[in-house]
């Protein structure tokens, strides 16, 4: 039998930077799994601290973007990679209203550090009414934030590539197959609806397409555009563009009327040929009130859930993941705002 401090089960943002904070505090753990595409995986990798269709921001996102830096620096302490690309986004504009309304939200309070003042025109892509760009914004490499973090887990021998099986896991003597533990962290994204002791937090799949193409007309490499979706580099040739929304379709396979939206979307603004090289999707967890849920089970005490992470997985896993520690390690009360026991679920 094996003894650690926590046992987490999920592999995506809300795993790996709870783990984060258990590498950070000398604790030690396992990660389960089950090697399957996450949300986290199809994700765009993008920090923004503005809401793009409104020009507003949101709860704590100076703080969220602070720690989250702050963050990223003491992973690559330990894996000796950065993954922070400082590639701001470029809103392009619809229509003359809409960058008056930026000019005029620019000088607003809690917009000030966020909305840059000056209106640049971008000459790569259409853009009639020039754009804006969105300062402390910036980009996730995800592949190499997941790459480095397995590989690093992996040499430390602590993550397991198998599905966890909730029926092994012994509660009267928290032993999980050979694995004895103090706590275990539930982070499965929608695959909590498996979970038969969280299956009931009232998270909602939003399923998310991405594709990623090959451009005739290669762009700058140092920004993002965003029109209707976010276009970035990937590489010299390749460019992701991403991602779509949708509550309805939520087959497991990928759905042409998405794929469809992503290509007329782009040809809004990019006006020279491009191909498809892959199509991926993803079901972001989301929640109405649009806040993260975070809490301990009513009646086995060692048993937490961390979920909910809706579109700004970065953001919220980041900056959540250590309340969760603060909670469970030094008693620190949780926000009400991300705090389970808000929807009265009968779990606390
Ligand atoms: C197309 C798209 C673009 C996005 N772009 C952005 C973006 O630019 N910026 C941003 O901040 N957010 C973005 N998001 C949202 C973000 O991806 C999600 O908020 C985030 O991925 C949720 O992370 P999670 O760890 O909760 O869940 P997930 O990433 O879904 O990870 C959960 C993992 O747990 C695993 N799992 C479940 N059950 C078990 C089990 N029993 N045993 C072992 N493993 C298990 C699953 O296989 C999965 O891999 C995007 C999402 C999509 C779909």
């Amino acid at each position: 039998m094996k003894n650690v401090d926590y046992i987490i089960v999920g592999d995506g943002y809300a795993s790996l930077f709870f783990a984060h904070q258990l590498i950070k505090n000398n604790k030690s753990f396992v990660v389960f799994s089950e090697e399957k595409k996450s949300a986290s995986r199809v994700s765009a990798g993008i920090i923004n601290p503005v809401v793009l269709k409104k020009f507003t921001t949101f709860w704590k996102a100076q703080e969220q973007i602070d720690f989250l830096k702050q963050t990223l620096n003491e992973i690559t302490k330990y894996t000796g990679q950065n993954y922070l690309i400082n590639a701001p986004i470029h809103r392009i504009f619809h229509n003359e209203n809409e960058q008056q309304l930026w000019l005029k939200k620019s000088s607003n309070e809690d917009l000030v550090h966020f909305l840059d003042k000056k209106i640049v025109h971008l000459n790569s892509v259409k853009n009639d009414f020039n754009s804006g760009k969105v300062n402390q914004s910036a980009r996730l490499d995800v592949n190499g934030f997941f790459t480095g973090l397995f590989d690093f887990l992996k040499n430390c021998q602590q993550i397991i590539r198998e599905k966890f099986i909730y029926s092994d896991i012994n509660i009267a003597n928290h032993t999980y197959q050979n694995f004895s533990y103090k706590n275990i962290i539930f982070c499965e994204g929608m695959g909590v609806k498996n979970n038969p002791f969280f299956s009931d937090i009232p998270v909602v799949p939003n399923k998310g397409h991405h594709i990623k193409i090959e451009l005739s007309q290669p762009l700058p490499e140092n920004i993002t555009i965003k029109k209707k979706h976010f276009l970035f580099p990937l590489t010299k040739k390749k460019y992701f563009y991403g991602g779509t929304y949708d509550r309805e379709q939520l087959h497991h396979e990928i759905d042409s009327s998405a794929v469809e939206q992503l290509i007329s979307g782009l040809k809004e603004f990019y006006p020279h040929d491009f191909s498809i090289e892959e199509v991926n999707f993803g079901f972001r967890p989301t929640v109405k009130d649009r806040r993260p849920i975070i809490g301990r089970h009513s009646e086995h005490r060692n048993m937490y859930v961390f979920n909910g992470l809706g579109a700004r997985g970065i953001l919220n896993g980041c900056y959540f993941s250590k309340s969760l520690y603060d909670f469970i390690e030094n008693a620190v009360p949780l926000h009400q705002e991300v705090c389970i026991e808000r929807f009265n679920s009968g779990l606390s």
